[in-house]
């Protein structure tokens, strides 16, 4: 009863089998035509092993490096064709995908990983940054254009998130009562947003997932990736900034080269709050952790120069992870230490919640509108096997991208933004629960703490001034 959406040609190497790994395999098995012996799995930890070899499936027991990628590759894909699904951590997807390009093997990752290190090792900042990770493939694409399709940053955010944008849009513009066409290239998409008085987006997501146990000291506690978190975490707060901006946070820096779209905060982002809004709890509290999406799209929506646009949206991540989640970073960032315990919650632990994940597009004629999946892990449970609501919202984008790339094999590097967002959806709607859209008149300004003042914005409710909780 499940379509299969094409045939992939030579082998399907997946790189990483973690919690999105183990989830995006079944979906892989589900929905392509394939030679199963050619379908390989390489992640260096000996516990996907016995599960790996129970389901009848390869597995090479290496960690992928700068050293051996090559060598490595180039075996797995001997005659050209076939497909590199990067779901690991500590790989770098730019070198990884420049190598599958070159030898005609689609690729798709669901972030810009660097190789080991580069998250921790240096003291400069700046160039720990996601702008920086990203222009680097930007620039890849800009030098190279055309040729083997790779696909950047195809997870739920980034990457399904870019999708929802634009759904989002025309739903306001349909609201609005404006007769729009559906836009065909970046300038009409960034000219609609424009036009419909959008100032900025949140990717608003609250995790409610829960088990019974409650968090052991000494542990953290996720949905997904724990490395993946902290690295993350631990890098400066970032966020596109609009042109509707009238303050400069003080310990804000911006970019001198590439795209321009993004700033910096001289602080981590999982201990940056910001004031959002989700339909479950209404205002919250999210972190302002760094993430691909935030600057793509702001440079997606940009219109104008790059250095001086007429528009331009703010846009960042404003995540409420799941309560153990923010329990496990008030620990680490309390004590000074990560600790040695990494726990992702199954499926089968979970006893209630929801992962709701989606864009809230603001400052228009309509205030505010959250559009998004509000999957719950209840329901992931009988759509798709091996994953909880957060992994299934990441595994059916790299579904839907894995589609959309086997049906555009010479598209050259995109990003999300620049994929067909009615074809994705189409593909992955099934698997996102009830995926809504929901106005709000909350804005920044309320629900705070009238006995203390504060320094915001009184005359203009949508300034990142107000959004930044300090
Ligand atoms: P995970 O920590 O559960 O698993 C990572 C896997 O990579 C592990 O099995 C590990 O053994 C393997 N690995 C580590 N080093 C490796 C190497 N050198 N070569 C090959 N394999 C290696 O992580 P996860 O939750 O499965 O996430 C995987 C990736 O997906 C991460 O980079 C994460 O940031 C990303 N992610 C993106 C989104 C999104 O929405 N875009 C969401 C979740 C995760």
């Amino acid at each position: 009863s499940h379509p299969v959406y094409g045939r992939i040609d030579g082998p399907v190497v997946i790189i990483g089998f973690g919690s999105i790994g183990k989830g995006t395999l079944p979906l892989i098995q589900r929905h392509f035509d394939y030679d199963a012996d050619r379908l390989v799995v390489i992640d260096p930890n000996p516990d996907t092993h016995l599960f790996l070899s129970q389901h009848g499936i390869r597995h090479e027991q290496i960690a992928i490096t700068r050293e051996n990628y090559r060598e490595v590759l180039t075996r797995m894909f001997p005659d050209g064709g076939g497909f590199c699904v990067n779901l690991s951590v500590d790989t770098s997807s730019l070198d990884l995908m420049k190598l599958c390009r070159e030898i005609g093997v689609l690729y798709i990752d669901t972030v810009v990983e660097p190789w080991a290190g580069f998250y921790f090792d240096t003291q400069k900042n700046a160039e720990r940054t996601n702008y920086a990770l990203r222009q680097k493939v930007r620039d890849e694409k800009a030098a190279n254009p055309g040729g083997t399709t790779a696909v950047s940053c195809c997870g739920a955010n980034p990457g399904m998130v870019s999708w929802f944008v634009k759904e989002a849009l025309l739903t306001l513009a349909r609201d609005t009562g404006r007769e729009v066409d559906v836009p065909t290239d970046r300038g009409d998409w960034a000219a609609l947003m424009q036009s419909l008085g959008v100032k900025g987006v949140h990717i608003a997501e609250r995790d409610t997932q829960a088990r019974r146990l409650p968090r052991p000291r000494g542990t953290f506690v996720n949905t997904w990736s724990v490395e993946g978190f902290i690295s993350e975490g631990f890098q400066p707060a970032e966020l596109g900034w609009g042109t509707h901006e009238a303050w400069f946070p003080e310990n804000g820096h911006r970019q001198d080269s590439g795209c321009m779209a993004g700033i910096w905060l001289d602080r981590p982002g999982a201990i940056t709050r910001v004031h959002t809004w989700c339909p479950t709890p209404g205002p919250q509290f999210g972190f302002l952790v760094t993430h691909n999406e935030a600057i793509s799209i702001s440079d997606y929506y940009t219109v104008g120069d790059a250095s001086a646009p007429e528009f331009r949206p703010t846009c960042h991540y404003a995540y409420h992870p799941c309560d153990d989640a923010v329990l496990s970073l008030h620990e680490m960032f309390g004590s000074g230490r990560q600790q040695s315990t990494h726990e992702i919650l199954d499926v089968d632990e979970i006893v209630e919640g929801i992962d709701e994940l989606g864009v809230l597009l603001y400052g228009h004629e309509k205030n505010a509108l959250w559009f998004g999946s509000r999957l719950s892990n209840a329901e992931a449970l009988k759509l798709a096997p091996y994953q909880n609501a957060t992994g299934l919202q990441v595994t059916s984008a790299v579904l839907a991208g894995m589609v959309w790339a086997l049906e555009n094999p010479e598209a050259g590097i995109v990003e999300t933004d620049e994929m067909d967002h009615v074809r994705c959806l189409e593909v992955q709607r099934p698997y996102l629960g009830p995926v809504e859209a929901h106005y709000t008149d909350w804005t920044p300004l309320q629900d705070r703490w009238e006995h203390f003042p504060e320094d915001i914005d009184e005359s203009d409710p949508w300034q990142f001034r107000n959004v930044l909780a300090t």
